[in-house]
């Protein structure tokens, strides 16, 4: 049966993360110049690093070595990644939640929230009205309910995939919901998931039983061995995250390492993507005003470049919580997937009902440009938007470690399918300064591409066919 909530069963389960260690690691201030050096060279040879280099990284203080490690983590991802940054929105299905984590505005015991759950019609409604705005890749958001089994969010991804607005489509459905057991992660699987992301919120176990006092997810061990039952159930990509002003933010950095080092032990294989969002203001939630370890703009930004070199073949994410100026610092340091016209209120893309956005969203959103805007801007900065499902369609899971492994793929495959989904955007559903902008960057890229190189014109017919009206062409 994969309806109704979860069995928990943690029986046998102890934790992998060790704290003591990560503490100690931390304890040790002496960085030293040569030895960071060393680090970062290790990293830009494409090695992952161990949790004593990344402690090592994560206590600089000094303004010079922290530049040397930003630097190294632009390095990396000019190198390995190109230009190319990926665009999704957030499409919150349902906000009924058994549990009560004092951060978040969808809790149970807030009553200042207003609740709502998408019926299959509004969520068409949701999805017809993304697609009119060009997006193509999706993440799927709920709450944790007996509702949201695996049945109902295995029905809405089959919905979304099926729903076609004018040459709209959306082809990859990510999911962030509660994790389940490996049956209800087999029956989400089957409905052709792109990536199951669960935070940990904190990998602390003590800060981690006070902010989680009731439900389901008051149990830890249940949730940091989410990504073992998915993985069991055949779900390769998983997408790992840190609520950061929960716990020292360095524990938590130094904690995902630890976690990436276990799936790569027992699976062969880390996490698709790392994200690392910033606790924001939530409606009727104070503790969301004032958590207990805000982490500067500076802290925060040394911790994403490095993450980058720890983990160099894995995805990046950083949401619309930040502010335009910090996520355009970020994509420079490697951050890989931003999301784009966002909106988190449940049912807010359509507008139906007069409850407005924010009475029935989890947080206050910073980056309220619309996908248009951002497309214009990011192709003003040399970026080159994609909405690429290549990979995933060709079923090439581990996408981020094949770019990053495999020499030549960023060339051979992500720039021409980031030129091709770019461009079936600017024909289709970009402003007219968004696609004279779009049209620029794509002009660069291709100029990149030597004559005689035999892709460019496999490249450009299938532009010249993406022109006469053919969508949905990929290498
Ligand atoms: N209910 C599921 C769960 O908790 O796993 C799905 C995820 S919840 C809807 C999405 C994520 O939002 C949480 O995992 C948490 O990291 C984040 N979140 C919650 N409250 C937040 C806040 N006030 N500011 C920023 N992010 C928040
Ligand atoms: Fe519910 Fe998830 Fe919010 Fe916790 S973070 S209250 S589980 S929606």
């Amino acid at each position: 049966m994969a309806s109704g909530l979860p069995k928990i069963n943690t029986e046998g389960l102890t934790s992998f993360i060790p704290e003591d260690k990560i503490t100690e690691l931390l304890q040790n201030k002496n960085t030293d110049k040569g030895r960071v050096r060393e680090i970062i060279a290790k990293s830009l040879a494409k090695n992952r690093l161990n949790p004593d280099e990344m402690a090592v990284l994560l206590n600089a203080e000094d303004p010079e070595i922290i530049a040397e490690i930003k630097e190294g983590a632009r390095n990396l991802k000019k190198t390995v990644y190109g230009n190319r940054i990926v665009l999704f929105a957030p499409l919150y299905v349902g906000n009924e939640c058994i549990n009560n984590c004092t951060y978040c505005g969808f809790r149970k015991s807030n009553l200042d929230v207003v609740r709502k759950t998408l019926t299959m019609k509004e969520l068409e409604k949701e999805v017809r009205t993304l697609e009119s705005r060009g997006h193509k890749r999706l993440i799927l958001v709920y709450g944790e309910h007996p509702m949201y089994d695996a049945d109902f969010i295995h029905d809405t991804v089959k919905k979304v995939y099926e729903t076609k607005e004018g040459k709209g489509e959306i082809r990859r459905v990510n999911i962030n919901a509660a994790p389940f057991d490996v049956e209800g992660f087999r029956k989400i699987k089957s409905a052709g998931i792109g990536t199951f992301q669960v935070f940990q919120e904190t990998y602390h176990q003590e800060t981690y039983r006070q902010v989680h006092p009731s439900g389901l997810k008051a149990d830890y061990l249940w949730r940091l061995y989410s990504f073992d039952r998915a993985m069991e159930a055949g779900i390769d990509d998983v997408g790992m995250g840190a609520l950061i002003g929960l716990y020292d933010h360095k524990f938590e950095a130094l904690a995902m390492l630890y976690h990436t080092i276990h799936l790569e032990e027992k699976f062969g294989v880390g996490p698709h993507t790392i994200s690392f969002p910033r606790i924001e203001p939530a409606i009727g939630t104070d503790y969301a005003n004032h958590p207990p370890y805000q982490t500067s703009d500076a802290d925060f930004m040394k911790m994403i470049a490095v993450i980058r070199l720890a983990v160099p073949y894995t995805g990046m994410i950083l949401t619309a919580r930040e502010p335009v100026a910090l996520r355009n610092e970020a994509i420079s340091y490697g951050v890989s997937q931003i999301d784009a016209g966002s909106d988190i209120g449940v049912g807010a893309y359509a507008r139906e009902d007069e409850v407005s956005s924010d009475k029935k969203s989890q947080f206050v959103l910073s980056d309220n440009r619309s996908l248009d805007e951002v497309i214009g801007q990011l192709c003003d900065a040399d970026f080159l938007p994609s909405f690429c499902t290549g990979c995933y369609r060709l079923g090439r899971t581990g996408e981020h470690f094949m770019e990053f492994a495999i020499p030549g793929f960023v060339k051979k495959f992500c720039t021409p399918n980031a030129i091709l989904t770019l461009t079936e955007y600017l024909l289709d559903y970009a402003s007219p300064s968004t696609r004279e902008k779009g049209l620029r960057a794509i002009e660069r890229e291709l100029a990149a591409i030597p004559d005689a190189n035999p892709l460019k014109q496999q490249l450009l017919q299938k532009l010249e066919q993406v022109k006469s009206g053919k969508r949905d062409l990929f290498f």
